[in-house]
């Protein structure tokens, strides 16, 4: 297996239901589903809605800003593509509007980095070029 082939690996298959969420990230905007029923806003996107089963699910714009649910701070590299990285923080922040999702942050202080803390996407790209989000501690 070659390396492209490995890092590819590491990044989700876009289908009809996530490519408006990775298309947003790209423009440098967060997005997720929210139910036209019960109003739950949710990722990752889903055709229905996790809370209620609806089929009324729409796209909503998220604020870009959020605080670590948890995190951890890896020092050794579990993928070959990250060994130049170590360390890097890897946490589930909990955006604003509810949802949560999994990714790094950048720039972190351990002295100040702890759960709650505020946090704001950054629009970066990742290995091969993938347009991801991550996020940096808000001061
Ligand atoms: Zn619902």
């Amino acid at each position: 297996m070659s390396e492209e082939t490995t890092i590819n690996a590491l990044y989700p298959v876009i289908t009809d239901n996530n490519k408006h969420f990775y298309d947003s990230i790209e423009n440098g905007e967060l997005v997720a589903n929210q139910c036209d029923d019960c109003h739950h806003t949710f990722l990752p996107p889903a055709k229905n809605c996790p809370n209620c089963l609806s089929e009324n699910v729409d796209w909503t714009a998220l604020s870009c800003e959020g605080s670590v649910y948890s995190y951890v701070e890896y020092h050794r590299p579990y993928h070959e593509a990250f060994k130049d990285k170590v360390p890097y923080v890897v946490a589930i922040v909990e955006l604003k509007e509810g949802p949560r999702l999994i990714s790094n942050i950048l720039d972190y202080d351990l002295k100040t980095l702890r759960v709650g803390a505020p946090l704001e996407a950054v629009f970066t790209k990742g290995l091969s070029n993938f347009p991801i989000v991550q996020f940096r501690q808000k001061i």
